[in-house]
């Protein structure tokens, strides 16, 4: 079954540059951002910086991106590896347009969601008279360190837990990162929704990002200081027919997986307009979710820190908390970095490249 090393994999970073947008036509902006030909190279002024894969404005066409960055992770969740793929970048960056998760449009199919949905039920359908799948998705939203529901907020099934002790308050069930004794990461009370065709998996995706849109909060920019992480598990049952005539047993091999598609919150600094105390304090939490992604990432790309786990900060954050099984180990984990190619978004673009390359 473990066809494949887990070795080369780590963590992967891209690059996808998108169009200058309407907007920035209009207030005539000029295009900053120039990909070296043929090398997954991009340049900023006189930055320069390598990633495994550079798509758009003259990089690859991102038609590529999906098969180069994320089938593989689709294929290795067949064979039990946990994966990660992250959108990061500031707000209008292309990050909802890279993942495919804008509001209630799973027909967007150019994005890597609804890619990973298609070939991920397209290999169920050739696999699944030897194997008996389970797939179970939920959809969250990690904002002010809170990680709330997307899939069922007002009415979220009871945590059937012994203890019963989580308490629900109406509309914001109290959701809880925990870890089993064998270090496989729960959510407990958030909505798990058992899917079994596409259809069923693009309507949970559709709902999530039309209630991540029309937020519980009114906040009306909330989904831009938030993560979203929308997480498919599959689980297979393999039924293998062992060659004695005479008591004809079946052994059975269990395998579970899981793959998490993850909208960053913008990575633009939080501006201290002095006006909103509320705003800043949003921001000083967001950026302890990317600053401490940014922490594990690095030290994961750290031959030495990767085979010490006890080095690898996941308890920093919730976001890094939840992903901790999904990032490093045996998990294979993609971060795209969406840039703008305006003259206006310079400084954050080159932030951007420059928190992509301490991934490296
Ligand atoms: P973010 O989620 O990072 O805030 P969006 O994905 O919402 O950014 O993108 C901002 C705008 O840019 C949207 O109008 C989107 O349609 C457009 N856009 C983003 N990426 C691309 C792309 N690769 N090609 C064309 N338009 C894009
Ligand atoms: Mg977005």
């Amino acid at each position: 079954m473990e066809s494949t090393p887990p070795d080369d994999c780590s963590v992967k970073v891209a690059v996808h540059i998108r169009p200058l947008i309407g907007d920035e036509r209009l207030q005539g902006c000029k295009d900053c951002v120039t990909v070296v030909s043929g090398e997954p190279q991009v340049q900023i002024g006189s930055h320069s910086f390598t990633f495994d894969h550079v798509y758009g404005s003259c990089g690859s066409p991102s038609t590529d991106m999906y098969e180069q960055c994320a089938a593989p992770l689709v294929d290795g969740l067949f064979q039990g590896y946990n994966a990660t793929v992250l959108a990061y970048g500031q707000t209008g960056s292309g990050k909802t347009y890279t993942m495919g998760t804008g509001s209630g449009d799973s027909s967007q199919t150019g994005g890597i969601v609804p890619q990973v949905m298609n070939s991920l039920f397209t290999k169920i359908e050739t696999l699944k008279d030897q194997i008996e799948f389970q797939i179970h998705v939920s959809f969250i939203e990690i904002h002010k360190e809170e990680v709330q529901d997307l899939l069922d907020p007002s009415n979220s099934k009871s945590d059937t837990t012994s203890n019963g002790k989580v308490a629900h308050v109406p509309g914001k069930p109290p959701i809880q990162i925990r870890e089993t004794s064998n270090g496989v990461i729960t959510l407990a009370g958030s909505t798990e929704v058992s899917v079994s065709t596409l259809k069923e998996m693009a309507a949970c995706l559709d709902q999530g990002s039309i209630s991540r849109a029309t937020g519980s909060t009114n906040m009306n920019n909330q989904s831009s200081r938030s993560h979203a992480i929308f997480t498919i598990t599959v689980e297979q049952m393999r039924k293998i027919n062992t060659d004695s005539p005479d008591n004809g047993s079946l052994k059975e091999e269990y395998l579970c997986a899981k793959l998490h598609l993850v909208d960053l919150a913008g990575s633009e600094r939080a501006k201290r307009t002095g006006s909103d105390g509320m705003r800043f304090k949003e921001g000083v939490h967001i950026n302890k979710g990317l600053l401490a992604l940014g922490n594990v990432i690095s030290a994961l790309g750290d031959e030495k820190k990767r085979k010490d786990g006890a080095h690898v900060p996941y308890r920093d954050s919730k976001l890094t908390r939840l992903l901790q099984d999904s990032l490093g180990g045996n998990s294979r984990t993609v971060m795209i970095a969406c840039i703008s190619p305006a003259d206006i978004n310079a400084e954050e673009t080159l932030n951007t490249l420059k928190y992509a390359n301490r991934a490296r």
